[in-house]
């Protein structure tokens, strides 16, 4: 067997975004040591590219703005399918994590009078993210960045050691979790530069990886985005929810082909940008859906009216939650008032000057200029429709991000519940602080508590460096899959057949043609030798990829309503009866299969606690439970 480098730790966090820094930071202030693992490299993950903002009910844009507003907002925005506890925490601690970033060294946007600016997203009541400019992640990671580098200038003065308590490795890909009698033990992955081979010892694990955008063909993410951390905690016995939602953020560039899926940030609506169809109508006003009904502008001077002054009118419906827009945008160019290019425009050349554009919009001034040689203060941009997140994920104890496996945690992106069937904009920068934390916390008190450290096995670290190094293996004659291609049409097939619009036969159809592809992944072979070799680390990403489009085509065939980020052609509209049920994807975690068979299971969520329920009026609950639920609301018991 080839050589296996090793490292042993107390907590090892794979993922260096948002959630990942925190979950580092908080153990390590727990006095543990601490790995950071990513793939790519430091600094460089999902967050970074985070534009808009960062939402936490400051009260700084209207004082109105509390916890609790946010939290009916975020349970509005998922259609009250959410994991009601980890909205309620999201809201009541997203403030205080803004806060603290500060004490990093992060600088937010101001107002005039010196407070964190915040500007309004869609499914906000009241302009609640925290931003800088349309750079608001990049802030976020340096911050942590500069915390994780204060901390360790600390540990050296103690120990002589830079890294005695925290140590990054980037570039470093984790292919495999390891357990001893069902417990974390560690995780085994590979140097991307030299192919080498490496096992971190630890007890506990946090997963921080992201979302799973690369199943698809349009797409905002990033190569690294290949659903890994779902299917590492898959594969050792944890479970995941919500995987039929995902997110088709509605305005994405759509031209030139090269720069398909690549977001525009809502923030251009939300500073007052407004989508046109190519008969120059702002046909949002057509598609407020009944259960926003009265909640929003009616005509484009109340709307218009709101961007001045939000206590006075109704917030215009080019905010509604991304769901209903980008459900609106399709429905527009399949009735051909699409552009040229199959999108719609988004304007915000006619609505303010042009340095104030350039002054808010940074980097959409600049991406638009360089990509499409369009120049967004003097005419509109083109936009449709991409893949951007996942919202569903690991299932979590919402207090402490522990996974149902020992020693596993998860948070951020990776995890599920929070978002219910659809996340509200901005609420996932908060999320990462929020459960980054709390996920570290959690791990660290897992750690503190055993007593004996649970260790891998010789025999499961040989077969995690087999499974590792299979696509080497020479394939029978003429069997040899590229995996380039594999990638390519299991892409074309989710795009297709298990993207914005589903319907039963063609969810069918890509659970076939999943199945094929999962057969010829057996033979799935590169060429070349191990140091950086980008065919190899496509096709363990492959693997990863397969196992979670699985999960979300098998989960969007039993989910027989439409709700959130799973619209079905054949079942529209909600079901209450669907509104509590949680479909939860597992697989047998003593297959030794790399893409086992998953089950999807239907689930019943905890009832939301009656002070929480009796936030929202009655009238509002009707329209999403059931009559026998509301029988709990304080209004209905009299
Ligand atoms: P990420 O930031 O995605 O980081 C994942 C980390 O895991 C990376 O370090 C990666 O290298 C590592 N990793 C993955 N797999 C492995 C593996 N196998 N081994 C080792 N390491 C691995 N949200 C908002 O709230 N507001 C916004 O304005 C906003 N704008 C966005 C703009 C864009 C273009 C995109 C794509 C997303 C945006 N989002 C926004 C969503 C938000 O940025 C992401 O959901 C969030 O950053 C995810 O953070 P995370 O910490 O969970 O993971």
């Amino acid at each position: 067997m080839p050589d296996v480098e090793r490292h042993d730790y107390d907590v090892v966090v794979i993922g260096a975004g948002g959630a990942g820094l925190r979950a580092v930071i908080e153990a390590r202030e727990q006095g543990l040591s601490v790995a950071v693992v990513c793939k790519s490299l430091f600094g460089k993950a999902h967050t970074v590219m985070a534009e808009g903002g960062c939402a936490a009910s400051m009260g700084n844009a209207n004082e109105k703005d509390n916890w609790q507003t946010h939290f009916k907002d975020t349970m509005r925005g998922g259609k009250f399918l959410n994991n009601w506890r980890m909205a309620e925490l999201h809201a009541q601690e997203a403030p205080d994590r803004v806060w603290e970033l500060e004490t990093y060294g992060a600088l937010f946007d101001r107002t005039a009078d010196g407070r964190i600016s915040q500007r309004n997203f869609g499914g906000h009541t009241y302009p609640r993210l925290a931003h800088v400019g349309d750079r608001t992640g990049l802030e976020l990671i340096r911050t942590m960045q500069q915390k994780i580098v204060s901390l360790q200038q600390e540990d050296y003065a103690q120990t002589g050691d830079y890294e005695a308590r925290i140590k990054v490795f980037a570039e470093c890909t984790i292919t495999e979790l390891l357990t001893d009698a069902g417990a974390i033990a560690g995780a085994f992955g590979y140097w991307r530069e030299s192919g080498g081979l490496v096992l971190f010892t630890a007890p506990a694990i946090v997963l921080a990886t992201g979302g799973i955008g690369k199943s698809y063909t349009v797409t905002s993410n990033s190569w690294e985005y290949t659903g890994d951390g779902h299917a590492l905690a898959l594969r050792s016995g944890a479970t995941l929810i919500n995987m039929e939602f995902l997110q088709f953020h509605p305005t994405g560039m759509v031209w030139p082909p090269s720069v398909k899926g690549i977001l525009v940030t809502e923030g251009v609506r939300g500073d007052g940008g407004v989508l046109k169809n190519s008969e120059g109508k702002r046909f949002m006003f057509d598609y407020i859906p009944a259960v926003f009904k009265g909640q929003y502008a009616e005509t484009e001077e109340e709307a218009d009216q709101w961007l001045r002054d939000n206590d006075s009118a109704r917030r215009t419906p080019d905010l509604l939650p991304r769901d209903e827009v980008a459900r609106a945008i399709n429905e527009e160019v399949k009735a051909g008032r699409g552009t040229e290019h199959g999108g719609v425009y988004l304007d915000i050349a006619s609505r303010m000057p042009a340095d104030e554009i350039v002054r808010r919009l940074p980097s959409m001034h600049h991406q638009f200029k360089e990509l499409a040689d369009v120049d967004i203060t003097a005419e509109p941009m083109e936009v449709g429709p991409t893949c951007h997140y996942v919202m569903g994920g690991i299932e979590v104890d919402p207090d402490s991000g522990a996974a149902l496996v020992p020693g596993l945690f998860a948070a951020g992106e990776c995890s599920g519940g929070m978002h219910g069937s659809n996340r509200l904009g901005g609420n996932s920068l908060s999320d990462l602080l929020v459960f980054g934390r709390r996920a570290g916390l959690g791990a660290s008190a897992y750690v503190q508590q055993l007593t004996d450290k649970p260790k891998p096995s010789e025999t499961d670290i040989d077969a995690a460096t087999k499974t590792a190094l299979a696509p080497f293996d020479s394939p029978a004659e003429g069997a040899g899959e590229n995996p380039y291609t594999l990638h390519a049409e299991l892409q074309q097939t989710m795009n297709d057949l298990v993207g914005i619009i589903r319907k039963e036969h063609e969810v069918r159809a890509a659970i076939d043609k999943l199945n094929e592809l999962r057969a010829r992944y057996a033979n799935v072979t590169v060429t070349g030798k191990r140091p950086f070799n980008p065919g190899w680390h496509l096709a363990l990403d492959l693997a990863n990829m397969l196992i979670v489009s699985e999960c979300v085509a098998r989960a969007a065939l039993l989910r027989t309503e439409s709700r959130g980020g799973h619209t079905r052609d054949d079942h529209p509209g909600m079901n209450p009866d669907w509104r509590n049920t949680l479909l939860v994807c597992a697989v047998d975690p003593a297959s030794d299969a790399q893409i086992p068979d998953v089950t999807v299971t239907p689930a019943e969520q905890t009832p939301m606690r009656a002070e929480l329920l009796a936030l929202f009026e009655l009238s509002e609950l009707e329209k999403y439970y059931t009559e026998q639920e509301l029988a709990a609301h304080p209004a209905a018991e009299g």
